[in-house]
């Protein structure tokens, strides 16, 4: 570990997580550019609306347990631009998505050679915002051929890559993500790599590409850290996000940041380029999101259908909660 970059030299003065809450940041508007809300409560989306999330981003991924055909892929990616969309389009926050065969699976590679031959149906779709999220896991072999095989399909589409880095031997698998993606010729102002931690970011951008951060629970990159990350690396090309699926996880991890930004002084135009422009402009770049679609936040109509289908189920007020902006 990289001794004078480590967070526990550099710990800040420890906020009361009792007197924190979403109010240093009410009427903010947050855009969270990785999160799985397939795995995510209609309470998840209140609250989200409630804490100024206006857009977001649900990029493809593993879902626990491996996928054993083709057509689970198939229904999964049309989930994303279809009946997800429609359930986040309920509580007034526009749904993006980005679509790609994912590190764990590329291991198994009959299935994956059935992936990259139904990729090109999904990704030039509306609301595909990039081919994601894509890169290394165990860092195997097969893992890397259909990152290579993907990269070229981001080059081919002129879509923007959503890197996942992996969590074991975090440093030498980002690096070689980003090495291989400019081999391969892409621009690293359209590859965003996700899951930096302090001993990634600088090289990271360095070499220009967007650092993502995800806000975990529980586990080292809490938001006390990124706060940090912030103060030291200014908010260029750095985004955050909550990454949350169906483990443990927040979906409110973007506004609460934003709050704890906004308390330890780190400035309201910083903060917006964290939380919402930064990811937007990376994003933007495949020609699918427009601004306006989410800015004058549409009214919501719960009544509407979706193939038949509505949110409603006897007419329940979902929940809001708004607890404590400290996630460690
Ligand atoms: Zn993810």
């Amino acid at each position: 570990m990289c001794c004078t970059h480590s967070f526990e030299d550099r710990k800040p003065a420890t906020v009361p997580a009792e007197k924190l809450d979403l109010e240093a940041v009410q009427g903010m508007k947050f855009f969270d550019p990785h999160v799985h809300m397939t795995s995510r409560t209609t309470d998840d989306y209140q609250a989200m609306a409630d804490s100024g999330i206006v857009a977001l981003i649900e990029p493809a991924f593993w879902l626990g347990q491996p996928r054993t055909g083709i057509d689970s892929f198939r229904d999964y990616y049309s989930s994303l631009i279809g009946w997800e969309r429609f359930r986040s389009s309920q509580f007034g926050i526009k749904h993006y998505c980005t679509i790609g065969l994912n590190s764990r699976e590329a291991n198994n590679e009959k299935l994956a050679e059935e992936v990259m031959e139904l990729l090109p149906l999904f990704i030039y779709k509306e609301g595909v915002v990039g081919i994601g999220e894509i890169g290394f896991d165990d860092q195997t072999a097969a893992e890397e051929k259909y990152y290579r095989a993907q990269l070229e399909l981001a080059k081919e589409s002129g879509l923007p890559v959503q890197i996942h880095t992996p969590h074991r031997d975090k440093k030498k698998g980002t690096q070689r993500s980003m090495d291989i993606a400019i081999e391969h010729g892409l621009d690293p102002y359209k590859v965003i790599v996700d899951h930096n931690n302090e001993e990634t970011v600088k090289e990271v951008l360095d070499k220009g590409f967007w650092a993502a951060f995800t806000i975990y629970p529980f586990t080292k990159m809490g938001n006390e850290r990124m706060v940090e990350v912030a103060k030291q690396y200014g908010p260029e090309r750095i985004m955050i996000n909550s990454a949350a699926d169906w483990g443990i996880s927040d979906p409110l991890a973007v506004p609460k940041t934003a709050a704890l930004m906004k308390i330890k002084g780190i400035g309201d135009e910083a903060i917006k380029l964290i939380t919402y422009s930064n990811a937007i402009k990376a994003f933007a770049q495949s020609g699918q999101i427009d601004e306006k679609d989410f800015v004058n936040s549409a009214s919501v109509d719960q009544s509407q259908k979706f193939e038949g289908n509505t949110v409603l189920r006897g007419g329940q007020q979902p929940r809001t909660n708004k607890s404590s902006i400290i996630i460690s």
